[in-house]
């Protein structure tokens, strides 16, 4: 993380009325059908392998570099707020 991002994180306390909007989602939304289902899948994958430890097939880090490689320019911290539910995903509808 740059300096600038750290700066910019730190002068931006949460909103708890904003919710920030999940980057992985919107990766997922440019996705065909067939791609969304297979990465939900991948997604599973990684909450399943959470855990686990050694031998782990699945991961952030690892989806983070297949998706980059297809061009989808997402952060692995992204996938990892993703997986564990910490994005806008999961938060219930009011
Ligand atoms: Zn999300």
């Amino acid at each position: 993380m740059s300096d600038n991002s750290l700066i910019d994180a730190l002068l931006s306390p949460q909103d708890p009325t904003a919710r920030q909007s999940c980057k992985f989602i919107i990766v997922r939304g440019r996705l065909s059908d067939e791609a969304q289902h297979a990465l939900d899948k991948a997604v599973d994958g990684i909450r399943q392998d959470a855990g686990i430890g050694k031998a782990k097939r699945f991961s952030a880090t690892w989806l983070a570099k297949v998706l980059r490689s297809f061009g989808h320019d997402v952060s692995v911290s992204t996938i990892q707020r993703h997986v564990n539910k910490e994005c806008s995903c999961d938060q219930p509808e009011e």
